[in-house]
């Protein structure tokens, strides 16, 4: 399935701009990702990832399947979200259903363009949309707890265990922190997952700086801060134009390169917010080729061959014998899949391996 990455920021920071150059310049073929939601504010795009291409290229099958992330545009957090001002709790309910979100802060100037604060200040906006956040989850923390309590006492270990843990998130919420800043660990996470806390969602920001800074993030002022902001939080940040990339998507590939070098730039600063949400999340992704159809499969980092199965069908999970796997690395330096599995750099796994990112692999199964 898409990991789906929910776009937040104030208004006019440039949300919509980035979601829809980013909707039309990696629009993904809906047909193939039939699970994925149809709603004009959420757009399935393609992760581009060069081993993929590469691998399309070698094998020329009938069809292929680049993975998909899929954005969703949630319209503009207002101060006071939290108490129903704005779009207020239909917002947050809406993004209580992603894995990831991407905030874009507004780094660049313009008089035209109407700032919700008077100066421009990366953190002070950074704040205003993370206490909405974190109000909301104190709430549904504060009625989980009261909601707890009765089967608590009636010994319920479920409802103890768990009330332990968020009466652990309780006061880091209290204080106006996320709840990633508590520190869980992974069994304390799972036990409240059904909550959906927003502050406990992956976060990787997107700073929006002037187009003239682009090629040198680093040296505007306003983005210099938000990296040491970013840092402090061990957090993604990734530079963008939007008004760049609103300016490519009217480009043909061939002036796109051009327009591209012109600025000092490789590759659209789209690829790096698509690569930046994947890699937040600690996905890893492995991929099946043959000459019907190559495809790159989604998988947490660190699942089993059998789990990771499990993306293309239970079934194959279920029944699963073994894994023929050959690495990206050895197909390239064969110049073959073919060529490298013969020259015997094909291995045969079982239940226990691990896939490792840019594994190509055969699952062997019985029904
Ligand atoms: P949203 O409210 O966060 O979705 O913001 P929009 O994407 O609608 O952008 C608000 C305004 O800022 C629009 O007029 C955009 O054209 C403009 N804008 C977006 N990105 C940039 C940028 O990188 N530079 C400049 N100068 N304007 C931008």
């Amino acid at each position: 399935m898409a990991l789906q990455c929910g776009i937040v920021g104030l208004p006019n920071v440039g949300k919509s701009t980035i979601f829809n150059a980013l909707t039309k310049s990696h629009n993904a073929e809906m047909a193939n990702y039939p699970c994925c939601t149809i709603d004009p504010n959420v757009g399935v795009v393609e992760v581009p990832d060069q081993r993929f291409d590469t691998l399309v290229e070698m094998v020329q099958p009938k069809k292929h399947v680049p993975a998909a992330v899929e954005f969703v545009d949630i319209a503009g957090l207002v101060a006071g979200a939290s108490k129903g001002e704005g779009l207020g709790n239909k917002f947050l309910a809406h993004i209580r259903q992603v894995d990831a979100i991407l905030h874009v802060v507004r780094c660049f100037e313009d008089e035209e363009i109407t700032r919700t604060t008077e100066a421009l200040d990366p953190i002070n906006d950074i704040e205003v949309i993370e206490l909405e956040l974190v109000l909301s989850d104190l709430e549904q923390v504060d009625n989980a707890l009261s909601n707890l309590a009765k089967r608590r006492k009636g010994g319920d270990k479920e409802a103890v265990s768990k009330s332990e843990v968020l009466e652990k998130v309780l006061p880091t919420l209290k204080e106006g922190k996320l709840a990633l800043s508590t520190g869980l660990k992974q069994e304390e996470k799972n036990l409240i997952k059904d909550m959906a806390l927003l502050t406990l969602k992956p976060m990787l920001f997107a700073g929006n700086v002037n187009e003239n800074y682009i090629a040198e993030p680093e040296k505007a002022p306003v983005y210099q801060k938000l990296m040491q902001y970013a840092k402090e939080r061990n957090a993604l940040l990734v530079p963008i134009s939007g008004k760049i990339e609103a300016e490519l998507t009217q480009l043909e590939p061939e002036e796109e390169k051009d327009f591209l070098a012109d600025l000092g730039l490789e590759e659209p600063g789209l690829n790096r917010v698509i690569r930046a949400a994947y890699n937040t999340l600690g996905y890893a992704t492995f991929f099946t080729a043959g000459e019907q159809e190559v495809r790159a499969w989604n998988i947490v980092a660190g699942v089993s061959a059998p789990e990771a199965a499990a993306e293309i069908h239970t079934d194959i999970q279920k029944g699963f014998i073994r894994a023929e796997v050959t690495s990206y690395e050895d197909a390239v330096e064969a110049s073959s899949l073919k060529k490298a599995q013969e020259a015997g750099k094909m291995r045969l796994e079982g239940k226990e391996y691990i896939v490792k990112d840019g594994d190509i692999v055969y699952f062997r199964f019985s029904t």
